[in-house]
């Protein structure tokens, strides 16, 4: 035991080669940890369920003590590095990153802005991870800012304060003279950073939005919201997408036109939501084993089916219900997510539970075959978070479906030093819903089977599915595709569809249908003029190859829309407008 609180472990971080991408951190490890110091820079960061070897883009690392004079410093593994036994008094570890990787798991640093992604930044001081981290980082460019997801030292400029360890790997920061927005949630201070190359954004309107699935998120979740600030950091690029949650905050990529594209737009507004409810879902309630995650290995979960398939519904209902999104839109997107499932063959193979489990090996690791053995725990998850939506209302009319389970949880296990466990989920769901339905989902996520969500489930909030033709429909090749400028490539081809039948494989590239070439946007228009089971020559080439293959075409999905019943009950509609926060006749 001492009077004296440890000495803090601190970073500075230099950014005067940032227009070459490089980025200076200098850790200084305190004295009393020094000897036999092990040195660790994460291989992943959270949220993102991957061995990133963050350790590439170390370009040198060097140690020295406070007279400057080098200290040896052993490599120890991939991703460590060992202080020498006999080391006296603090020493200060050196190291330079390249920089020039733009997602939202890595860093990039240009003349116009610097992401710093802190488990791919900061090697951490083992055995000195529950002291409080310190991180300098002045923006060093005339009318650039800083940006951090830590609160502010009080007494020093340009610093800010971790709790421990995992609060700064969980906290990302930005620099530039970037486009920005205040906002309230619950009177809670919040702020949208855009770190997009020009793009525009209505920064008002987004925060208006913003503001309005905040509080429908503090609607399904109430009392004090939990956090202090809460921060968007946005990048825009030509392409991509995607976001990636932190304690406070969210980083969030999307491209650069997306504030003049209504789709764009909408899926904006769904991540905006997502990364949002991971405020809760994940940060606080946490699944067990990522309370304390090891940063140089995986670390493991069977919950990502909740931790991002609820995650993933909720992302959709919570714009409808705060008015950012129709009901129309959110009935489509669900319609969609069905038919990518109902097409995927991997749903029929790799159960959800293992799905989760294997995101480090399948998810974000994929080849041409990954639609073949994989199930998408976003997706799929979400489907089955609909399915014990719709069941819960429909046994429960006047209930508030899996806003009660997911509140419960909450209400249990936010917080929780063991964090929830599966059992803990299906405890919730059977207080709420009863043993049998707790039964029926842990089925669902344990064995290979898709949600079921027939006419009588939907009923029960006033809808069916029906046919909805628009134009013929396109027979089936039972492929995936990208195309560029070079033309159509099968991505991937679908176990016993058309195509796989044929002997196409994934990675093939189209070259003509029938003799007639396939441009870039055509490959629609060439199957509208065969029929279903009508033999097509398809042409592609493999490598150095040039291959003929006689395909049968499949029939096409039939096109379906979920609407209204002709007719309603009344208790329908009521669950329908409790359920989206709209009435049924909005459709
Ligand atoms: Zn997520």
């Amino acid at each position: 035991m001492s009077d004296h609180p440890a000495e803090p472990i601190r970073y500075a971080v230099d950014l005067t080669d940032r227009l070459h991408h490089l980025v200076r951190v200098t850790l200084t490890v305190p004295a009393d940890l020094a000897a036999a110091a092990r040195v660790v820079l994460p291989v992943w960061t959270p949220g993102s369920y991957v061995v990133r070897d963050y350790v590439h883009h170390v370009q040198w690392i060097r140690a020295t003590d406070a007279d400057d004079t080098e200290v040896a410093l052993t490599p120890d593994g991939t991703t460590a590095w060992r202080l020498p036994d006999d080391v006296t008094g603090p020493v200060t570890v050196t190291l330079e990153l390249y920089a020039n990787d733009l997602s939202v798991r890595t860093n990039h640093v240009d003349d116009h802005h610097a992401l710093l992604i802190p488990a791919a930044t900061f090697p951490y001081v083992e055995h000195g991870t529950d002291r409080p981290h310190l991180v300098h980082l002045p923006s060093q460019t005339d009318g650039h800012r800083t940006w951090s997801l830590l609160p502010p030292a009080d007494d020093t400029p340009d610093t800010y304060v971790a709790e421990d360890r995992d609060h700064l790997i969980d906290s990302a920061f930005e620099v530039g003279d970037l486009p920005h927005v205040d906002y309230e949630v619950a009177g809670v201070p919040h702020m949208f950073v855009w770190a997009g190359h020009g793009g525009h954004p209505d920064l008002p309107q987004i925060a208006k939005d913003a503001a309005a699935i905040g509080e429908a998120c503090v609607e399904l979740f109430p009392g004090e919201l939990p956090t202090d600030a809460y921060t968007f950091l946005c990048v825009g690029w030509d392409t991509g997408g995607g976001g990636l949650e932190h304690r406070d905050g969210a980083v969030l990529q999307m491209p650069i036109r997306t504030f003049q594209d209504d789709d764009l737009t909408s899926r904006f507004q769904s991540l905006v939501a997502h990364e949002y409810l991971h405020l809760w879902n994940v940060k606080r309630l946490v699944p067990a084993a990522l309370v304390q995650p090891a940063y140089e290995h995986p670390t493991h979960t069977p919950s990502l089916w909740v931790a991002e398939g609820w995650t993933a519904y909720y992302d959709e209902l919570l714009p409808t219900r705060a008015g950012v999104w129709t009901p129309r839109q959110l009935l489509d997107t669900l319609r969609d997510t069905w038919d990518r499932t109902e097409t995927t063959p991997g749903a029929l193979l790799q159960p959800l539970r293992q799905a989760s489990h294997e995101a480090w090996t399948k998810h974000y690791i994929r080849d041409a075959n990954t639609p073949n053995v994989m199930t998408d725990y976003y997706g799929h998850g979400s489907l089955v978070a609909w399915e014990l939506d719709l069941r819960l209302r429909r046994a429960d009319p006047s209930g508030d479906g899996l806003d009660a389970v997911f509140r419960l949880l909450w209400d249990r296990h936010a917080g929780s030093a063991a964090g929830y466990t599966e059992d803990d989920v299906l405890d919730a769901i059977a207080a709420v819903g009863g043993d049998d339905l707790a039964a029926l989902i842990d089925a669902r996520v344990d064995h290979a089977q898709r949600p079921v969500i027939d006419d009588d489930l939907l009923a029960a909030v006033g809808l069916e599915f029906a046919e909805a033709p628009n134009g013929r429909p396109v027979p089936t090749l039972g492929v995936q595709t990208t195309e560029d400028a070079q033309g159509v490539t099968f991505t991937s081809v679908l176990r016993d569809g058309p195509a796989w039948r044929a002997g196409i494989t994934g990675g093939d590239r189209l070259v003509a249908i029938d003799g007639s070439t396939v441009a870039t946007g055509e490959l629609s228009r060439a199957l509208l003029a065969a029929e279903p089971g009508q033999d097509v020559e398809v042409t592609v080439t493999r490598g150095p190859r040039l291959l003929r293959r006689i395909v049968t075409l499949d029939e096409p999905r039939p096109r379906r829309r979920l609407r209204a019943l002709e007719t309603t009950t009344l208790q329908a509609r009521q669950v329908f407008e409790r359920w989206t926060g709209h009435e049924l006749s909005e459709l």
